[in-house]
């Protein structure tokens, strides 16, 4: 999708401080961290959200759980960390290219804001 932000990240036409990517995924630091590990965790391929998806999307949204572990270690907080998923504006969703943050590296509270 052209006026994607997370596309042209995906792209490259945005630069971004990646620190995975694969065929399926890219995996960059959020622009404004809200821990000392913040990385989301993107589909190449645009889909607006979780709630749009279908069981077509089932590999890559597994494939994205699996990644985040494999980062999590790679950013040494294997042993404790979170990722969310915002759907939807009322969620906190605000870039419409389904994403995963990965948090770690700080003590999390529950239930969530
Ligand atoms: P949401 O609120 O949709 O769940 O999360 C969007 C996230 O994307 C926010 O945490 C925001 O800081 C991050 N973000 C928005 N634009 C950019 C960008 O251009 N580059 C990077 N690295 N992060 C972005
Ligand atoms: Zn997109």
């Amino acid at each position: 999708m052209s006026d994607c932000v997370f596309c042209s990240i995906a792209t490259g036409k945005i630069p971004s401080d990646m620190v995975y990517q694969d065929e399926q995924l890219v995996a960059f630091r959020d622009l404004n961290p809200q821990a000392p590990v913040h990385v989301l965790i993107i589909p190449r391929a645009h889909l607006a959200s979780l709630a749009e998806a279908g069981p077509e999307h089932g590999p890559v949204l597994g494939h994205v759980l699996l990644a985040a572990g494999e980062i999590a270690r790679q950013e040494g907080v294997g042993d404790g960390y979170r990722v969310v998923n915002n759907c939807g504006e009322s969620a906190g969703q605000t870039v419409f290219h389904v994403h995963f943050h990965l948090l770690g590296g700080r003590d999390m509270g529950w239930p969530p804001g």
